[in-house]
C-alpha cells in the first residue's frame, strides 16, 4: 500500500470537527488493518464519531512490565477529524488530495492524515514479519474528535470499555515536519468565581460588589510570576485571563463574577500544584476549578527509545535532520493517553507546521514516503529481535 495514495484517500472523508463524522474513515482504516492481521477494536460514540485500536501482538505471551525488560507494546498514535476550512476559499478543492509541485493539498494534509496514512503503511510492513521475531507488539490507536480537546482520546481511556493495553513507548504522529520532538505544553484551564452581595448601586456601602473582586485578582493574575525554571525545549508557563463576565444590571451591586485563566504548563511539576500554588496567590475570595486538564509531555533524551526515533530521523532525514529537539506549544492527544500509558512519548508526523490549520494545506510528499521509512525503522528497532 502507498501512503501517498492512502493519505489522498483519507482526505476524501470529510472529517471536519464540528461535526466531525470520523465513523465512515474510521471504518475504511479498521478495515485495511484487519485485513493484514490486526486484532480490531472500535469504540463508536455521539454522532458518527469512532476510535480504532488495532492490535498486532509481538511474540512472546504475556507482559512483564516495568520488569528488567519491558515488553508492552510499541502505540502509534493519530486522529481522524480535522479543524473546518475557515472562511477564506480554497485555490484547490479541499477534498481532493491533489498533488502539485510535490505537495499534497486538502483539509488534514499535514494535521494530520498524511501521519496518520504512514503509520498504518508502516503497520502493515511489520505485520509481514514473522511473529516469533517479534520481541514486542504495536498498537495503533486511531481517535476522533481530537481538535476541540481531544474528546476522543478522553473518551477512551476515561469509559475504559476498550483494552487499550499497555505501552513501552508511543509516537504522536502530529506534524513536525519528520524532526522527532520529545516535549509539548499542557493546558490547563480554570474557571475563576467570586461571590458578593447584591444591593442597590445607589447605597453600595450596603452591598459587596463581586466585580471588584474578580478585577483585583485579574490584576494579580497580570503580575503572577511562574518560579519554575524554564524547560530546555518548553520555555517557561505561561497564564492568561481569556474571558470575564458577572453583573446584573447598571444599577445593582453585582453579588457574583467569574473569569477564565489559561495555563499552559511546561513539565516543571504536575497540574495539580500549578493550580494549588495560583489558588493560594489569590487568597480565599476567589473559588478556582478546573474544566479542562491536558497534562505537558517530556521525554529524556537520553531514553532509549528517544535515541532510536533520533537515530532513524538521522539516517532518513540526512543533511536536513535537527539533533536538538524543538518543543511545541499545543497539546496532543498525547495529554489524554500518557496519563494511561506513562511512557516515553515523541511527536513525530510529516505535516508542515506552517500549513496546519489553514487556507491551501498541504504537505510534502516527499515527507510523507520518509515518514514511513522513519517509522519502519522505529518499528523494526524496538520491536523486532536483534538480528
Ligand atoms: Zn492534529
Amino acid at each position: 500500500m502507498d501512503a501517498v495514495k492512502l493519505t489522498q484517500k483519507l482526505i476524501q472523508f470529510d472529517t471536519v470537527n464540528p461535526p466531525g463524522n470520523e465513523r465512515e474513515c474510521g471504518l475504511f482504516v479498521a478495515d485495511i488493518l484487519a485485513q493484514a492481521g490486526f486484532e480490531i477494536e472500535c469504540q463508536e460514540f455521539g454522532d458518527q464519531h469512532i476510535n480504532v485500536i488495532a492490535k498486532l501482538p509481538g511474540g512472546s505471551s504475556g507482559h512483564s512490565p516495568k520488569g528488567d525488560f519491558d515488553d508492552a507494546p510499541l502505540v502509534l498514535t493519530g486522529h481522524l477529524d480535522t479543524v473546518p476550512l475557515g472562511d477564506a476559499p480554497w485555490s484547490v478543492a479541499p477534498w481532493s488530495g491533489d498533488i502539485r509541485g510535490g505537495k499534497l493539498y486538502g483539509r488534514g494534509a499535514s494535521d494530520m492524515k498524511s501521519g496518520v496514512a504512514a503509520m498504518i503503511v508502516a503497520g502493515l510492513a511489520f505485520a509481514q514479519t514473522d511473529k516469533a521475531n517479534r520481541r514486542r507488539g504495536l498498537t495503533l490507536v486511531f481517535t476522533s474528535c481530537e481538535e476541540t480537546g481531544c474528546q476522543g482520546a478522553l473518551h477512551l481511556v476515561q469509559e475504559g470499555t476498550i483494552d487499550l493495553g499497555e505501552a513501552s513507548a508511543m509516537i504522536v504522529g502530529e506534524p513536525t515536519e519528520n524532526q522527532f520532538c520529545t516535549a509539548h505544553k499542557g493546558a490547563l484551564f480554570i474557571r475563576a468565581h467570586t461571590q458578593g452581595v447584591t444591593a442597590h448601586s445607589s447605597m453600595p456601602d450596603l452591598g459587596d460588589n463581586a466585580i471588584y473582586k474578580t478585577a483585583k485578582a485579574i490584576t494579580k493574575i497580570e503580575n503572577y510570576g511562574f518560579n519554575e525554571a524554564p524547560h530546555p525545549f518548553l520555555g517557561s508557563p505561561t497564564i492568561n485571563v481569556g474571558m470575564v463576565k458577572g453583573g446584573l444590571n447598571v444599577n445593582s451591586v453585582p453579588d457574583s463574577a467569574e473569569f477564565t485563566i489559561d495555563i499552559r504548563t511546561n513539565a516543571a511539576k504536575p497540574h495539580s500544584a500549578f493550580f494549588d500554588d495560583l489558588d493560594g496567590y489569590l487568597g480565599d475570595d476567589i473559588k478556582l476549578e478546573t474544566f479542562t486538564d491536558m497534562p505537558a509531555i517530556s521525554t529524556d533524551l537520553d531514553d532509549p527509545f528517544t535515541r532510536i526515533v533520533a537515530g532513524a530521523c538521522q539516517v532518513v532525514l540526512k543533511d536536513s535532520y535537527q539533533d536538538i529537539p524543538t518543543g511545541l506549544p499545543f497539546f496532543t492527544d498525547a495529554s489524554a493517553l500518557h496519563p494511561h500509558y506513562q511512557c516515553p512519548t515523541i511527536i513525530l508526523g510529516p505535516g508542515e507546521l506552517s500549513t496546519m490549520h489553514q487556507t491551501d494545506e498541504y504537505c510534502l510528499v516527499e515527507r510523507i514516503e520518509q515518514a514511513v521509512e522513519i517509522y519502519g525503522r522505529v518499528i523494526n528497532n524496538w520491536c523486532l529481535h536483534e538480528v
